[in-house]
């Protein structure tokens, strides 16, 4: 098994993405994932010799496992996933952890006070950030069965966190956003029939993020978030490759051990 976390320069990157597989969330009324294959074994190569070879063809739908939501999702006319610009879909990453309030309240809305304790900590959120809610939702996936009422549209089942649309609103109208999201399946909480926040982010043009993973693995401040997100053209939404790029020097106290070793060596000797 490869680990999550790749070792790059100064930098680390770690992958804040669930693998796709029969058992990622989606929403209950959209047609399942479906991964088929086509070829594993070995075959004739051209010349007769035998050659290894796998193929495997997929189904699924857009709005599945870790994903962005377009900004025309919820709203007539707002871009299309093929229309987002790249530059739109990075940016410095801001993670607003919830998990002590979500613990006795599986209906947690991330507040605007939320907002102002990240700040009071980290100063203000940086131009162009990714703002994600940690409420510590992706260690259910894949036993997808722990999310309460995922499987079902059924209101009074349905039931995980999400944003508040005023946190939303008062964070398109007073900061820089390029992408909001969180670990959970949606960012409007699960007990929403009116999906105010997904009207949010296609009024401003923001792409959300749902389902994504590790945000445990990266600083509440200090990250690069990333949402490499696949090019459907017309596209209302896109499966994603999320990631986050830390700085090593600052984070990884192993090698600041070891830098401070080696120098006490270098005077010694
Ligand atoms: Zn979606």
């Amino acid at each position: 098994m490869f680990s999550n976390t790749i070792h790059a320069l100064d930098h680390e990157i770690i992958d804040l993405t669930h693998a796709q597989n029969e058992d990622a969330i989606h929403w209950p009324t959209l047609p399942q994932y479906n991964f088929t294959i086509l070829q594993r074994g070995f075959t004739d190569d051209l010349t007769g010799e035998k050659l290894w070879l796998e193929y495997n063809s997929f189904e699924m739908a857009e709005h599945s496992g870790t994903h962005m939501d377009a900004p025309c999702h919820f709203a007539q006319g707002a871009l299309k996933v093929h229309e987002i610009p790249l530059k739109k879909l990075a940016g410095p990453g801001v993670i607003i952890n919830v998990k002590s309030k979500v613990e006795n309240n599986n209906n947690y809305r991330v507040a605007v006070s939320d907002i102002q304790d990240w700040e009071n900590k980290y100063n203000k959120i940086p131009d162009g950030a990714v703002v994600f809610m940690n409420a510590g939702w992706s260690r259910n996936i894949p036993t997808r069965h722990l999310y309460s009422g995922v499987r079902t549209i059924k209101i009074p089942l349905r039931s995980y966190p999400g944003w508040h649309e005023d946190t939303v609103d008062w964070l398109l109208k007073n900061r820089n956003i390029h992408v909001i999201g969180g670990d959970t399946p949606s960012f409007d909480y699960g007990q929403t029939t009116t999906f105010p926040v997904h009207q949010l982010l296609g009024e401003y043009n923001i792409p959300g993020m749902e389902n994504v993973a590790n945000l445990d693995s990266i600083p509440e401040s200090g990250s690069i978030i990333y949402v490499a997100a696949f090019k459907i053209y017309d596209g209302s939404g896109s499966p994603s490759r999320v990631f986050a790029t830390v700085s090593g020097a600052t984070n990884n106290w192993s090698s600041k051990c070891l830098i401070i070793l080696m120098g006490i060596f270098y005077c010694l000797y």
